[in-house]
């Protein structure tokens, strides 16, 4: 048995915690410091708990232990796209951001969508040392299959994403009643909404038609209006309606961008409806004022949106009202990204800030820190189905996290995603990430490289 002592718990108790293995064993708080004890190693300076003697004394330096995070919403984009992100530099990314598990989407290439495919990404993501699961995608070519892959025990799939959409592209669907029926009554697993209603951008696309092509930054503000609000709302309370009346299982709806949508949520729910949301960092830190200064950047989906809107988002975070915080990790070379308002794709890298914007999130909306973790561990566990990650517990994983109340400022020098750059570059953050473990085994020490060492 280990013990670590002098770890400050996040809402400002102190905590000892005793660890068997990579398992949490016992925790205890109390509300002074314990004395200094010569004879303790320092935690950073501990690569694997297991390889301790037993009884070593491990000091935390004062610094605040938290349970590691689970990121439900990450693109790997390995197979297929490694030159904007593979598994190896997502997971040194993650473990820099305080993560130690990801969820992975399934718009790699080729897509997630066969058993062959989940098998070939399987073991990509596997030499890489993190922890994953993956969402299953769903077109018309595999509807017929994803009952089958979703039960099977072999694959490491914890859900289905759903890009609602009119079926044109292989990765889009829009078949609600069909999905219903397909999916398994029992022992299924949570079903995953991109949405925003494809007719309605599809209509907004042509008036803007003529600015498409513009590259100054301010340009790109009309893919918010063309990806606007109101094509968000109408989407997602069609698929409310359709979870509370016809398929009533559990559904999650990825990247809310709007207060209303988090309201649709709050009310379905209150009717009965399984159903959970989630909500990125850069939807509540940018908003459509962003376009001038970062253009291309900022540019994702569901896109900014305006001052008003991204404060009132804020508040109902503030109040608790948004299940998991997840990042929506979506990284392309900045050579790709500097194209015309058509041809920019749409994301932003986040992962490898993680618990550092978690922080300042929590500041921002006024959401207790405690409950600002939850978002970020036990919640994402819960939605996926893990039993023993998210909290530092007896019988829990020791994945664990220091943090330093000192501020962090980004500098895109210090990017560890392959893409190389990161919208919050100058930013001044509230927190950072001194060290991460999984299972046991540190994966990533500030002091020690800057990047992860496991
Ligand atoms: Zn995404």
């Amino acid at each position: 048995m280990v013990r670590i002592i002098n770890a400050k718990q996040i809402d400002g108790q102190w905590l000892e915690l005793s660890l068997q293995g990579g398992r949490v064993d016992a925790v205890q708080t109390s509300a002074a410091p314990p004395p200094v004890n010569p004879e303790s190693v320092p935690m950073t300076s501990v690569g694997d708990f297991a390889a301790l003697a037993p009884n070593t004394l491990v000091d935390a330096g004062g610094y605040t232990l938290v349970p590691a995070a689970i990121d439900v919403h990450v693109h790997s984009r390995d197979p297929g796209l490694t030159h904007k992100e593979d598994w190896q530099t997502l997971a040194r990314a993650a473990w820099h951001g305080g993560v130690i598990a990801v969820a992975d989407m399934p718009n790699t290439n080729p897509p997630t969508m066969t058993r062959e495919s989940v098998l070939v990404k399987a073991e990509r993501a596997r030499a890489s040392g993190i922890e994953f699961s993956f969402f299953l995608g769903v077109g018309l070519g595999n509807i017929h299959q994803i009952s089958g892959l979703l039960v099977d025990p072999e694959l490491p799939l914890c859900g289905l994403k759903v890009f609602y959409g009119r079926t044109t592209g292989e990765l889009l669907y829009d078949d609600l009643e069909t999905l219903a029926r397909v999916l398994p009554e029992h022992g299924g697993k949570v079903v995953v909404f991109h949405s925003e209603d494809q007719c309605m951008i599809d209509c907004n696309h042509q008036q803007y038609a003529r600015r498409l092509h513009e590259k100054d930054n301010a340009a790109f503000a009309v893919h918010s209006a063309i990806r606007s609000s109101e094509a968000a709302h109408l989407s997602t309370r069609t698929i409310l309606e359709w979870a509370r009346t016809v398929y009533k299982r559990p559904i999650h709806i990825a990247h809310v961008s709007t207060a209303l949508e988090v309201e649709l949520v709050a009310e379905a729910r209150a009717r009965g409806v399984q159903v959970t949301c989630e909500v990125a960092p850069h939807h509540l830190l940018f908003s459509t004022a962003d376009y001038e200064r970062l253009g291309p950047l900022v540019k994702m989906n569901p896109p900014l949106r305006s001052l008003a809107e991204v404060e009132a988002l804020n508040r109902l975070v503030g109040q608790g009202a948004v299940d998991i915080f997840a990042t929506d990790h979506a990284p392309h070379l900045l050579s790709e990204k500097y194209s015309d308002v058509a041809h920019s794709p749409s994301g932003v890298p986040g992962v490898e800030l993680f618990y550092q914007l978690l922080i300042a999130v929590s500041r921002r909306t006024g959401l207790p820190l405690a409950q600002a973790v939850r978002m970020a561990t036990e919640a994402p566990a819960a939605l996926l189905g893990w039993r023993h990650k998210g909290r530092l517990a007896p019988g829990y994983d020791a994945d664990l996290v220091l943090l330093s109340d000192e501020e962090h400022t980004v500098q895109s020098t210090d990017v560890v995603s392959k893409c190389g750059w990161t919208p919050y570059a100058g930013w001044h953050l509230p927190s950072d990430v001194v060290a991460t473990w999984n299972v046991g085994r540190q994966v990533y020490c500030r002091e020690k490289s800057g990047h992860g060492v496991g």
